[in-house]
C-alpha cells in the first residue's frame, strides 16, 4: 500500500542556483505526522505482538523482504530504491527533503511496493522491517556545512535512532559511510585499516567525524547488542539525479559547461579524486548488504584517480563546450588525494567498477542537458 505523507515543510533546502545555497536556515526539526503513519503501518499493536504481525500473511504471497531506505528521495537512495522494488522487495522510503527531491522518486509513487514517509531520522521511527539502508544525510560539502550542527545530528542521534529501530525489529542495517573518514589521507591508496587524518575542528568536521562516530556506533551496537550491521566507505559517485545545484564538483562542472559559463576549479586543479558511476556503487552497496560472511568496512569506489584539471577536460570533451577555466580559492581541509584501495571489495564481494569515467559522463552530461532544458 502506498502512504504518501506530505505534512511537514522544515527542512526542504531552498535552491538558488548553483554555488549559491541555501537562503535560510531549517526550521525545527519537527516532525508532523509521520510517527501518525507509523501507528496506520505498525504501532497499532502492543510491542510484544509485533512478531505475531510479522507473521501476517504476505498478500502478494512471495514474502519478499521489507527494506527501510533513509534517504531514499536522495541521489544514491532513490537508485536504491529504484533497484529493490526491481528485484521484489517492498520499500519504505524516509526522507526529510532536506536534500532530496520528489521527482527521483515521482515515477514510484502508485508503485504497491513503495511507500514514501516524510520523516527526519534524527526523530522515532516505529515501523517493522527486514533491512535498513541508512543513507540519509547530506553528501555534497555545501549542503552538509549549511548546517553542521544538523549534519551531526543526523549522523549520530538518527544513526542511534536506526541502529535502535534495527534491534528492536533484528534488522541488518548498512550504513552509508564515506571515504571522508580518511580526511586528508596521509596513506594512499586509502585501505579500510588506515585510521584516517581528520581536522576535528575544521569546516569539514561536521560530516566526517559524524560519519566516524556512526560508524563507531555501528560496531558498538553490533559488539554489545549483537545487531547485524554492515559498513560502506563511499567515494565520490556520481550520475544521474545528482542535484544540478548541490555544489559538487561533476554536478558543477557539467552544468557550467552546458550553459557555457565557466568551469570553476578549486586551487591549481592538482587534487585528485576517484570517480564512481552510480550504477557501480548501488551493486556493492547491495553486495555488502547481503553478505552474510563480513561487516565491513569496504571500500567502495573507482580506483580510476584524477586530477580536476583532467576532470575538466574530460568534461569539455563530452560537452563540447567552449567554456574556460576560471580558478578560485582552495576550500579550507579540502584533501589533496583520494583514492579507494577496493582489494577487499573484491574478495569480499566479488565486486568491482565496471563503468569508466566516459560512459559515466555521457550519460549525467544527456541527464543534465535534458534538465536544463526542460527547466
Ligand atoms: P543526497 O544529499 O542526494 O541524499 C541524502 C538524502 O538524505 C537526501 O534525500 C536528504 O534529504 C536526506 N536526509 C538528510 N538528512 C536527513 C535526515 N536527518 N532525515 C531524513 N532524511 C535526511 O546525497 P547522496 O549522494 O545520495 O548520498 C547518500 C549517502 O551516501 C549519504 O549518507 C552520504 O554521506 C553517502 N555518501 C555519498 C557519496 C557520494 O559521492 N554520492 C560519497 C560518500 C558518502
Ligand atoms: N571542486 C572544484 N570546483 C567545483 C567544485 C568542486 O574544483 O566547482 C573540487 C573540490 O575543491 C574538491 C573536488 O572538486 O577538491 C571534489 O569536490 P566535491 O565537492 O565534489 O567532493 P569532495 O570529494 O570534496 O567531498
Amino acid at each position: 500500500m502506498l502512504v504518501a505523507v506530505s505534512v511537514d515543510s522544515q527542512t526542504t533546502m531552498p535552491r538558488c542556483g548553483a554555488c549559491q545555497m541555501p537562503a535560510n536556515v531549517p526550521a525545527s526539526d519537527g516532525v508532523g505526522s509521520l510517527f501518525q503513519v507509523g501507528v496506520i503501518k505498525s504501532f497499532s499493536t502492543p510491542r510484544g505482538d509485533i512478531a505475531d504481525l510479522k507473521k501476517t500473511p504476505d498478500p502478494w504471497g512471495d514474502n519478499m523482504a521489507t527494506i527501510l531506505v533513509t534517504g531514499g528521495a536522495g541521489f544514491l537512495g532513490s537508485h536504491l530504491c529504484d533497484r529493490l522494488i526491481a528485484r521484489g522487495d517492498d520499500v519504505l522510503c524516509v526522507d526529510n527533503f532536506f536534500t532530496g527531491r520528489k521527482a527521483n522518486i515521482q515515477h514510484l509513487i502508485g508503485n504497491p511496493r513503495f511507500e514514501l514517509f516524510r520523516h527526519d531520522i534524527v526523530h522515532d521511527l516505529f515501523v517493522e522491517c527486514d533491512q535498513i539502508y541508512n543513507l540519509a544525510c547530506p553528501a555534497s560539502p555545501v549542503a552538509y556545512q549549511f548546517n553542521p550542527i544538523k549534519t551531526i545530528k543526523t549522523s549520530t542521534i538518527g544513526m542511534i535512532n536506526m541502529l535502535g529501530l534495527a534491534k528492536r525489529c533484528r534488522a541488518r542495517i548498512l550504513q552509508a559511510s564515506t571515504s571522508e573518514v580518511y580526511g586528508d589521507p596521509e596513506v594512499h591508496p586509502q585501505t579500510e585499516d588506515y585510521w584516517g587524518y581528520v581536522n576535528p575542528l575544521g569546516p569539514r568536521s561536521c560530516y566526517d567525524e559524524g560519519k566516524r562516530i556512526a560508524e563507531s556506533l555501528c560496531m558498538n551496537y553490533h559488539e554489545s547488542n549483537g545487531v547485524e550491521v554492515r559498513i560502506i566507505r563511499i567515494f565520490n559517485t556520481y550520475g544521474p539525479r545528482m542535484d544540478p545545484n548541490d555544489g559538487r564538483v561533476i554536478s558543477n562542472f557539467i552544468c557550467q559547461a552546458l550553459r557555457g559559463e565557466p568551469i570553476t576549479i578549486y586551487g591549481d586543479g592538482q587534487q585528485t579524486r576517484s570517480f564512481c558511476y552510480r550504477d557501480d556503487l548501488i551493486e556493492g552497496m547491495i553486495r555488502l548488504m547481503d553478505n552474510n560472511e563480513h561487516i565491513g568496512p569496504v571500500n567502495i569506489g573507482n580506483p580510476d584517480e584524477k586530477t580536476m584539471l583532467e576532470l575538466a577536460q574530460a568534461v569539455i570533451a563530452e560537452t563540447g563546450s567552449k567554456s574556460e577555466l576560471k580558478f578560485e580559492p582552495l576550500p579550507k581541509d579540502d584533501p589533496k588525494q583520494r583514492c579507494p584501495d577496493i582489494t577487499r571489495a573484491r574478495t569480499w564481494l566479488g565486486w568491482e567498477p565496471r563503468v569508466p569515467l566516459n560512459v559515466g559522463l555521457a550519460k549525467t552530461v544527456e541527464y543534465y542537458r535534458q534538465l536544463l532544458a526542460s527547466s
